[in-house]
């Protein structure tokens, strides 16, 4: 059925992780194609690392737990979310095998509806990164939209604000034009002022776009209710559950009410937890779950 593949993550925390496996899910049933994932491996659970080996041989994909050290030189990040994010962009050059030539990150809290063949396959120009620019059908949200004005206008010159949910890596082009490098460069100068990279995995890229050119993907390969208006929902490729900052909605509650797939798929991926590691889990897990309005 066509060449693996691969599509990378990161998850810290019970929520995250239950997250994550609703992505596999979603991912799954939506190609034919084999699968590979591979994940960070810094904050994942014991649980987790149980459960994942299980899930591979029932739902036939691949996958590996990647990890890489913080380099003594670069500069430091103390939170754990930051962290985190840091892992999503600085060492995409160093943290796969040579032998990999193209990955896809997709955020733990993403629900995928199309294949992500579609996408692996996708000719991103030569460019070593590929994101979807943000949405701007849902008006609620344009006092929000901090690129449309000051600094990032300046900087941008007409350049898309792209949201880092989801993007496309040409590893090949990347390490060629030592794209890490460059990144890690504006990291290490930009870091050093604490009011700059708010938002790291996604500031840093759209920051250094003049120097790591993005392809901009079709709008519909990510939608999210908070900056996407509902005209454009039915044609969405992923939803992600991008935090919203007017109405702060937990993400739990926005699962169950913008993804109507999102209650089976959790309920599946809990089921079979619970079959793997037994009644305990299963417990811990649906107790919140019940708890939610
Ligand atoms: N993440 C995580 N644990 C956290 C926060 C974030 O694992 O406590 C990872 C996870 O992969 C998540 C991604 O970082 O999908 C981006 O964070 P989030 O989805 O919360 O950001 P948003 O999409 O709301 O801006
Ligand atoms: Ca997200």
């Amino acid at each position: 059925h066509g060449k693996t593949i691969n599509i990378f993550s990161i998850a810290s925390g019970h929520l995250y992780e239950r997250f994550l496996k609703i992505m596999i899910l979603s991912v799954l049933k939506n190609t034919r194609r084999p699968v590979k994932f591979w994940f960070i491996k810094n904050y994942l659970s014991p649980q987790f690392k149980d459960v994942i080996p299980f899930m591979a041989q029932e739902y036939g994909f691949e996958y590996q737990l990647i990890t890489y050290k913080w380099p003594t030189w670069l500069h430091k990040q103390k939170e754990k979310q930051r962290i985190i994010w840091a892992y999503k962009i600085l060492f995409l050059d160093v943290i796969f095998p040579l032998s990999l030539e193209k990955v896809i990150f997709v955020d733990a809290d993403q629900i995928v509806r199309a294949d992500m063949g579609e996408l692996y396959d996708m000719d991103i120009k030569g460019r070593p990164l590929a994101y979807t620019p943000f949405c701007d059908n849902n008006k609620d949200m344009d006092g929000y939209r901090f690129w449309r004005q000051g600094f990032w206008k300046e900087h941008l010159r007409g350049r898309s604000y792209h949201i880092s949910a989801l993007y496309v890596v040409d590893l090949k082009k990347f390490r060629e034009t030592a794209a890490g490098d460059n990144l890690r460069v504006f990291y290490e100068t930009l870091s050093k002022d604490p009011n700059s990279l708010s938002n790291l995995d996604q500031d840093l890229p759209n920051y250094a776009q003049h120097t790591v050119p993005i392809f901009s993907l079709p709008q519909e390969w990510l939608w999210c209710e908070s900056w996407c208006g509902n005209a454009t929902k039915s044609k969405a490729k992923t939803i992600d559950l991008c935090n919203n900052p007017m109405t702060k909605e937990p993400k739990l509650q926005g699962a169950r009410r913008i993804v109507s797939e999102w209650p089976d798929l959790d309920l599946e991926a809990r089921q079979f937890t619970a079959k793997i590691l037994g009644d305990e889990v299963a417990i811990q897990e649906s107790a919140p779950a019940l708890n939610q309005p």
